[in-house]
């Protein structure tokens, strides 16, 4: 059982490996961009506010997303977790300690997964004929990308500083096999 982070720009592939690990492992996949795409399904009023918020390339609340991802955890409890698209600002990642430290639990790795925008908007454009999503256009991505550059980013500077043990920087760029067994490799040895 383990608890693991991926951190990465929207494109670097860390929902493709996350599922991989997650399936590898059994352990629950939690991918908050998933969930909020779920939400939107539903219709209601919230749903109508995520969609507006989520095709624009911002970032939804921070309320929305704490209360989300905890009780998510909650009852996924003891299974372990793999986090993917969350923490995204600061405010998420004091949120997800406390709540750690307050159920006596503790994070065993953190992949981070680094590609630049150039090599991203290649692979967007990829993802938009694929999945077709509506939030994967490159003006889209562009917001999306300085969110990622003004919030995430200090996020995971913030776990590389503090948690600089379990912390893995991952080339993006590789493929997506490679990338997988890099992976397998730091979790086996963890
Ligand atoms: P993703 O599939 O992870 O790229 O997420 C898609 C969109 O969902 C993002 O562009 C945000 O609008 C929203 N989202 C997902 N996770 C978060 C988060 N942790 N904080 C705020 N917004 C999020």
């Amino acid at each position: 059982m383990k608890n693991i982070i991926f951190f990465g720009p929207p494109g670097a592939g860390k929902g493709t490996q996350a599922k991989i690990i997650s399936e590898h492992l059994n352990i629950p996949h939690l991918s908050t961009g998933d969930i909020l795409r779920n939400k939107i399904l539903e219709q209601d009023d919230l749903a109508l506010k995520l969609k507006e918020i989520m095709s624009s390339g911002k970032l939804v609340s921070d309320e929305i997303l704490n209360s989300i991802v905890s009780s998510r955890l909650t009852h996924e409890k003891n299974k372990g977790f793999i986090l993917d698209g969350f923490p995204r600002t600061l405010d998420q990642a004091y949120f997800l300690n406390k709540y750690l430290t307050e159920n006596k639990m503790k994070l065993d790795l953190i992949f981070d997964i680094k590609i630049n925008f150039e090599d991203l908007k290649n692979r967007i454009i990829k993802r938009s004929f694929e999945e077709k999503r509506d939030d994967d256009t490159l003006e889209i991505l562009e917001t999306r990308f300085s969110e990622y550059i003004e919030s995430t980013q200090k996020v995971s500077n913030f776990y590389n500083k503090n948690n600089k043990e379990i912390y893995y920087n991952i080339d993006g760029l590789l493929e997506i096999t490679e990338i997988t067994s890099k992976l397998h490799n730091i979790i086996k040895k963890s």
